[in-house]
């Protein structure tokens, strides 16, 4: 979806997957990376919180989401980003018309994506978020760092079991941040039976073109929203800040179809992810 962007927008690059075996392969990239010509790299899953460490300057929102998945090399200097929270957030307005201001949220997870979530939310004046994890105690601790920026949005955290109930089913917008529903006979992360219709029921799982969750949440008659809007929204916010670009932003429907295409070859040769 990156080259199709590129080739639309007449800009000389190329978007290659560079695959990261651990943490000092990771370090040595980024040192390396300061002397080659890239304009800039994203990263992703599981080494989104440890290229925050590895960044000369952090942007507040990655600052807060505790996360980057964004980096703009400039002269050498490593800047950066995250653009998971703001994708969530444009991917819910255009593709269900959902705007989170006001919003009662009940967010699963509490790891690098829902950390980013979490802080789009606030930032959009939510009023109301639960954090719902296995670990309730990493929910606490993306609920503390927020806690000079809150601005008026209620977050409390709560462990992923029965005691979820309630935040599930009185939120108006359940997101799963969890990477559950990746493999196909997957479960659904909670019991599809405390979702219900008039809710936005939204999985960042991108991989599959559904899951256990979004099915659940159309046999009720929620709206659903599958990763994939997300997906897209994050690389062309992404490629916006490469292109240091206000007037051209990267062509949202170009990358989608680019997207839709990869996957369907993927799923033709057995790949999932
Ligand atoms: P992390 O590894 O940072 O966090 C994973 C989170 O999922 C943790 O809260 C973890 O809980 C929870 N979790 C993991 N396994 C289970 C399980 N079996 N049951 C319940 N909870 C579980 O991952 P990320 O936050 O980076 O990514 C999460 C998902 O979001 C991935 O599938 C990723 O692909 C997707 N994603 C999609 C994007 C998009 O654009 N659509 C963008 C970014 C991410 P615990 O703390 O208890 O271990």
């Amino acid at each position: 979806m990156h080259n199709a962007a590129y080739d639309a927008l007449g800009l000389n690059w190329v978007y290659v997957p560079l695959p990261v075996r651990d943490t000092p392969s990771l370090l040595k990239f980024t040192e390396a990376v300061r002397g080659l010509p890239f304009v800039g790299f994203n990263v992703t899953m599981p080494y989104k919180q440890t290229m925050l460490e590895l960044c000369d300057d952090v942007a507040l929102f990655a600052q807060m989401a505790g996360a980057v998945n964004t980096v703009h090399v400039v002269e050498g200097r490593l800047i950066g980003y995250n653009t998971d929270g703001r994708g969530l957030i444009e991917a819910l307005k255009e593709e269900v018309g959902y705007d989170a201001s006001g919003a009662r949220v009940a967010l699963i997870g509490a790891g690098g994506a829902a950390g980013a979530a979490l802080v789009a939310f606030v930032l959009a004046r939510a009023a109301h978020v639960s954090v719902l994890n296995r670990d309730v105690g990493r929910a606490e601790t993306l609920i503390d760092r927020l806690e000079a920026h809150r601005r008026g949005t209620e977050l409390r955290a709560l462990p992923l079991g029965p005691e979820a109930r309630d935040a599930i089913s009185s939120a108006d917008l359940v997101v799963n941040a969890t990477p559950v529903g990746l493999v196909r006979d997957d479960p659904s992360p909670i019991p599809v039976e405390w979702l219900h219709d008039g809710q936005v029921v939204c999985d960042m799982i991108y991989q599959q073109s559904t899951t256990a969750l979004l099915d659940g949440a159309a046999r009720v008659g929620a709206k659903c929203l599958g990763g994939l809007s997300m997906l897209v929204a994050q690389g062309a916010l992404a490629i916006d800040i490469w292109s240091d670009s206000a007037q051209t932003a990267a062509p949202r429907a170009v990358m989608r179809e680019a997207a839709e295409e990869a996957f369907r070859e993927m799923q033709g040769e057995g790949i999932t992810q």
